[in-house]
């Protein structure tokens, strides 16, 4: 619903809607891209013991500096991302959406702008028009990649702040190469002095490896991530981001005093001591993706490329036949994402389970389409 017009809300936000996938009670919910497991058991002990400690401090404001965990994620990632970085390059937040919104009010601004290649996370626009940023949606060519002269062409001709590139890419699952990154870098601080942001939600889905090594030499590039998909622990609201430290600085700026609860904190930390635990269900759900995508493929219809835990698939014609497809699938109990990408829809891996029933539904949309 959009906000009333009466409030005197500031003039860029009027008539908006607020962000959000429709939270249905259906019994195949494929439409947020979350992690279809649970905690396991002897994690959610670990959660409950790590708490517990937590808990008899509260009296007292959490660790400003998250020390510990940032330590702990710098570990994960020098062993995961082939590069070794430190506590002094690793920031946390809650959910990288903060991380997001850090970046924007520390780089961006009023005065300021923000290009992204569309269609890409919508939040990268949400977030830069919440902080005062101009909003530019840069090109992506028509199979979803980013195409290096034309997105260099947006950057020379807007000269941005901020230049985001999501790999792998939300909606479509497209991920970028390293060549691509370096370029669109090069062409940003050919421009001006800018922060290329690369958001890496995704990326423990990807057939490639991170593009964190990158950041060797860049002070001006920043990874983002998330615990909320490969960790399973969306409702953690935990994110980060590993840059040169000198980023990390600028962003303790902005930051709210203690705005990471010891309770988040302690959480983080028991599920990073189950890392291996949780990768080993990335692995499953990256089984599944690819069974979708050779099945969807199988049954007629088009996909894109994906290395993220979602399959984008199509084509439907026109807006009126993709949100139709949409209400049909729900029909049959199956819940998806029209991301407004016209022609497509996007679904996210699930448990076997849950995947039959969208192949199922998929399967019998095709029959009555003919
Ligand atoms: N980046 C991308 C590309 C996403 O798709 C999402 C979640 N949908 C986020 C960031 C934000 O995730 P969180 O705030 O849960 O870390």
């Amino acid at each position: 619903m959009p906000v009333r017009d009466e409030l005197p809300v500031r003039d860029e936000l009027r008539g908006k809607s607020p962000y959000g996938a429709p939270q249905l009670d259906v019994p195949v919910q494929l439409n947020t891209n979350e992690n279809p497991y649970p905690l396991p058991e002897p994690l959610v002990e670990r959660i409950a013991e790590r708490v517990r400690e937590a808990a008899r401090g509260l009296n007292r404001y959490p660790d400003r500096d998250a020390v510990e965990l940032r330590t702990e994620l710098a570990r994960y990632l020098t062993r995961t991302a082939g590069h070794e970085v430190g506590r002094a390059n690793v920031w946390a937040a809650n959910g990288s959406n903060e991380v997001l919104q850090q970046l924007l009010q520390t780089f961006g601004g009023p005065g300021r702008l923000a290009i992204g290649f569309e269609p890409s996370y919508s939040m990268h626009g949400l977030i830069s028009r919440s902080t005062g940023t101009g909003w530019i949606s840069g090109p992506r060519s028509a199979d979803f990649t980013i195409d290096v002269a034309s997105a260099s062409a947006a950057i020379a001709r807007h000269r941005p702040d901020v230049v985001f590139i999501t790999s792998p890419n939300n909606p479509t699952g497209t991920a970028v190469d390293a060549e691509t990154v370096l370029a669109l870098y090069e062409a940003a601080q050919a421009a001006k002095p800018s922060m290329v942001v690369v958001d890496e939600a995704y990326v423990e889905f990807s057939h490639r490896p991170s593009l964190l090594p990158l950041i060797e030499g860049r002070p001006n590039l920043v990874i983002s991530r998330t615990m909320s998909k490969a960790f399973g622990a969306a409702g953690l609201r935990l994110g980060y981001l590993a840059a040169h430290p000198a980023v990390v600085d600028a962003v303790q700026l902005v930051r709210l005093p203690y705005h990471l609860s010891a309770v988040t904190q302690a959480v983080a930390l028991a599920a990073l001591e189950h890392t291996d635990t949780l990768l080993k269900y990335v692995e499953q759900l990256k089984r599944e993706r690819d069974r979708l995508v050779a099945e969807l493929r199988a049954t007629g219809y088009e996909v894109t490329e994906s290395d993220a835990n979602f399959v984008q698939f199509g084509r439907f014609d026109g807006e009126g036949a993709t949100h139709a497809a949409w209400r049909r699938l729900l029909d049959q109990g199956v819940l998806v994402r029209d991301n407004g990408v016209p022609g497509w829809l996007r679904v996210t891996a699930g448990t076997p389970e849950e995947n039959d029933a969208f192949l199922d539904a998929v399967r019998a949309l095709k029959k009555e389409q003919g």
